[in-house]
Order: structure tokens, then C-alpha cells, then sequence
């Protein structure tokens, strides 16, 4: 595989969804290994205990460190031997069991050592997901996603996890989700299509809002037959066959949908 994702949720059901459209022809082709991986069972009790009271008191619960530490510790030791990760996660995305050819192992730091693989610690609290994000995991050596749940993990996972892995803290939005799954789903889908195989045109990649050949800006709208419909007409210009014409005013509805819509992306332009 080109890329191999592992995601730790205590709802691994949610990630069914990634045996859908590309995605899931991309992992049933081989090109994504990606592993789910329940946090339960890195827990020691008859009731699976996950979560616990804050210190310092507030409202809700907030997700105990000792399994996410063992979770992480087999997670870093499936990179060392085997590429598997003990116990074997159940998740719905069947697990390729070709682990020697994971990308993590394939990549070094200028110093001749392994790269630290990119553990994403989805969090209304953390830095903007954005394409240009989505652009640099996609070369990323190993992608790793740590769902959160109730008020969030015990910070000191953070703190431990940042000395072995590239440790980023990433929000989706300005808005707050229940758990990091559905966040830590529309990333690996934006991660995905960008890598190679997974998209079959990789040129439709180039024309996309917030792409670089478009400047970051969005995309102009776009139209498909019949060239009229409920009395409404395609703009004639994209009937013409005249290539310049249209670039140009796909670039001037860009720049106008911009400035109306997301004028913060126009800054530095
Ligand atoms: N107490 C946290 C705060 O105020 O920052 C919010 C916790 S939220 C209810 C539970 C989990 O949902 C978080 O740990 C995170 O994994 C996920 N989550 C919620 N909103 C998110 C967002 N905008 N981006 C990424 N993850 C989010």
C-alpha cells in the first residue's frame, strides 16, 4: 500500500463508511492500508473503562491516559516488527495483513533514523484543518488518527505522545463535534483522493477550490446538459469552445465567489 492510516476510536463502527465509493475501492485495490482499532481493548476491567472524572472539577467525563498509552505503545511497536498491531483491531475496514511494505519503515529523517509517523489529534481546540493539511499527510511516511470522546483525553497523552510521534492537534472547524470520528473521517477522505491511483483523473485534483493552480481560491460553478433547464441557460461563454475565453471567466467568477464568500482567502493575493 501507498499509504498506511491507523484510527483509535471507541466507536470503530463509525469507520464502515470508509468502504464506500473511492476510498473503498482504493483500500479493496491495495493502495490505502487502513486499520481501525478499538481503544477497549487496551482497557483491564470487566467494563472496559475508557473515561473518568476532570480534576479540578466541570462538567463531564474525560478519557483516561493508560489505554491510549497502550494503544500508542502497540501502535509504535507494530511499526518496529511486524506492522501489526496487537490486539488486532476489529474494526469493520478489514486490515491488510501486508505489513512489510507499510510506508512508515520506508522513509528516513535527514539523519538517517526513522521519521516520527504523524499521530492527528482531532480537537475543536486545535489548528484549521485545511487543504494545504490535507496536501502534506498525504506524503506523510505513516498517518495515525486518535479519536476523543466526552471532554477530550487526559492532556498528558499529548505531552508523551509528542516525543514519538509528529503529534498534531487539528480541528475541522469553529464548531463542536461529539467525538473525533466523523472530524477524523472527512480528513482521511481529503488526505485520500490526493493519494496517487485513488482518484481516477488526477487531473480533476488541479481545478479544485482551495488548490494551489487556483490560487486557493474556490471554484468557479460549474454546469453539465442541457444547455437549458427550467428556463435557465448555461452561461454561453462555456458553449463557445473557446478555451481562453472560459479560463478567463472561470478565474473571474473565482476571484468574484471569493471575495463575496471568503474574502480572508484573498489575503497575500
Ligand atoms: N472539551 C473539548 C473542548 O472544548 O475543546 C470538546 C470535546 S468534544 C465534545 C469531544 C471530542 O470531539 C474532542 O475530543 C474531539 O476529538 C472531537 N471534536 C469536537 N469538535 C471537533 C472539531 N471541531 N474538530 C475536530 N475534532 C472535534
Amino acid at each position: 500500500p501507498l499509504m498506511r492510516i491507523d484510527i483509535i476510536s471507541i466507536f470503530p463502527g463509525y469507520f464502515a463508511a470508509l468502504d464506500q465509493s473511492l476510498i473503498g475501492r482504493a483500500i479493496a485495490d491495495g493502495l490505502l492500508d487502513v486499520r481501525v482499532h478499538d481503544l477497549r481493548d487496551w482497557t483491564h476491567d470487566r467494563h472496559r473503562t475508557v473515561d473518568d472524572t476532570p480534576y479540578g472539577g466541570g462538567a463531564g467525563m474525560v478519557m483516561k491516559p493508560e489505554p491510549w498509552g497502550e494503544a500508542l505503545d502497540a501502535l509504535l511497536a507494530s511499526r518496529r516488527d511486524d506492522g501489526r498491531l496487537r490486539p488486532s483491531g476489529q474494526g469493520t475496514v478489514r486490515a491488510q495483513e501486508d505489513a512489510a511494505s507499510s510506508v512508515t519503515v520506508r522513509r528516513e529523517q535527514a539523519d538517517g533514523s526513522a521519521p516520527l509517523p504523524v499521530l492527528v489529534v482531532p480537537t475543536p481546540a486545535g489548528i484549521r484543518f485545511t487543504q494545504a493539511m490535507a496536501e502534506e499527510f498525504a506524503s506523510a511516511s505513516g498517518l495515525a488518527f486518535a479519536c476523543g470522546r466526552y471532554e477530550g483525553i487526559d492532556h498528558r497523552v499529548i505531552e508523551w505522545a509528542s516525543d514519538r510521534f509528529d503529534v498534531r492537534e487539528v480541528s475541522l472547524g469553529d464548531y463542536v463535534l461529539n467525538g473525533g470520528e466523523v472530524a477524523t473521517l472527512a480528513m482521511i477522505e481529503a488526505v485520500a483522493r490526493l493519494v496517487p491511483g485513488v482518484i481516477g483523473n488526477p487531473e480533476s485534483l488541479l481545478e479544485e477550490s482551495h488548490s494551489q493552480t487556483v490560487g486557493g481560491l474556490l471554484e468557479a460553478p460549474v454546469y453539465t446538459k442541457p444547455a437549458a433547464w427550467r428556463g435557465l441557460r448555461v452561461p454561453e461563454i462555456l458553449l463557445s469552445g473557446n478555451h481562453a475565453l472560459i479560463a478567463a471567466w472561470r478565474k473571474e467568477q473565482s476571484e468574484t465567489l471569493t471575495r463575496s464568500r471568503r474574502p480572508d482567502l484573498l489575503d497575500g493575493h
